[in-house]
């Protein structure tokens, strides 16, 4: 219980690559898993949920799940339905996310299970499964256990409806994954006062400075970071640690390399995400 670990098993943007290039960081849509003692919980529903689902159906204790999404785009929610613990019934998995006006996000869930989408048909699920709405049936924060809790703020700098950012809580550590953001002018008012002195900061980083800048085909405005915001932003909100995470689908393991280069010339502490790897912060 006196740690927390959490493996990457998606860092991709967009959508899944695979080739021999991306081998080394991988190729899968974003999906972070957590542990701590007997309890999982997991960020983001990525083609990477696969794999971090077959994992949790090799652990016996494990009888409720919490997934929690930063929102909707299709690369942070395409695995769910080849997420192995939604069809056993000893399972409960609780899914939370902001509340989209118009209509109801469990509806846009249920379709990737349904004609035309799917084959399975939502009643092909045989986990307890329950949708909760952050300020409508739960509020912040989600506790975990004792010593560990997730915390929500959202943020519109994404197109068009906006990111949730997590942190989670642990003892007095805290971890932040900010995917999907666009922070130009870097974190201000209550963002600063969400993710100062993080331990932890995962931050989007989809694309290098140049190419957001690019004359031919410039990536500014799509809603993504680059590199140097996330460094920038690793500054000035004083973390310890700085993961970039969420890299173009385009970028090769070598391209992430020479990222990871320029990004410790000015954040030494700086690391790149990598799928299946396991990461520990202690208490
Ligand atoms: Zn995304
Ligand atoms: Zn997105």
């Amino acid at each position: 219980m006196d740690e927390l670990k959490f493996t990457f098993y998606g860092v991709r943007g967009s959508y899944p690559v695979s080739n021999r290039k991306f081998i080394k960081f991988g190729g899968n849509t974003t999906s972070l898993l957590f542990e701590t003692g007997s309890e999982i919980f997991v960020i983001d529903a990525g083609t990477g949920i696969v794999n971090a689902g077959e994992y949790i159906q090799k652990k016996e204790n494990i009888k409720t799940i919490n997934i929690f999404l930063t929102h909707l785009h299709v690369d942070h929610i395409m695995g769910l339905p080849f997420f192995n613990p939604l069809y056993n019934k000893e399972m409960r998995i609780n899914l939370y996310c902001f509340k989209y006006p118009g209509f109801k996000y469990e509806d846009k869930i249920y379709s990737l299970f349904n004609q035309p989408l799917s084959p399975i048909s939502q009643k092909g699920i045989l986990a307890d499964l329950r949708f909760y709405t952050f300020g409508e049936s739960v509020n912040t924060p989600v506790i975990i256990n004792d010593n560990t809790r997730v915390n929500c703020l959202k943020d519109d700098l994404h197109p068009k409806s906006g990111v949730l950012i997590y942190r989670v809580d642990f003892y007095d550590k805290k971890i932040v994954f900010a995917t999907d953001i666009e922070s130009k002018k870097g974190f201000k008012g209550e963002y600063s006062d969400f993710i100062k002195n993080a331990d932890i900061l995962i931050h989007d980083s989809q694309y290098t400075d140049s190419d957001y800048r690019s004359k031919s085909n410039p990536k500014a405005g799509y809603g993504h970071s680059t590199v140097d915001m996330a460094v920038s932003n690793a500054i000035k909100m004083n973390v310890e640690k700085l993961f970039l995470f969420h890299y173009s689908p385009e970028y090769s393991d070598k391209k992430l390399e020479n990222m990871l280069k320029h990004a410790r010339k000015k954040f030494k502490n700086t690391y790149l995400s990598k799928e299946s790897k396991l990461n520990k912060l202690r208490r």
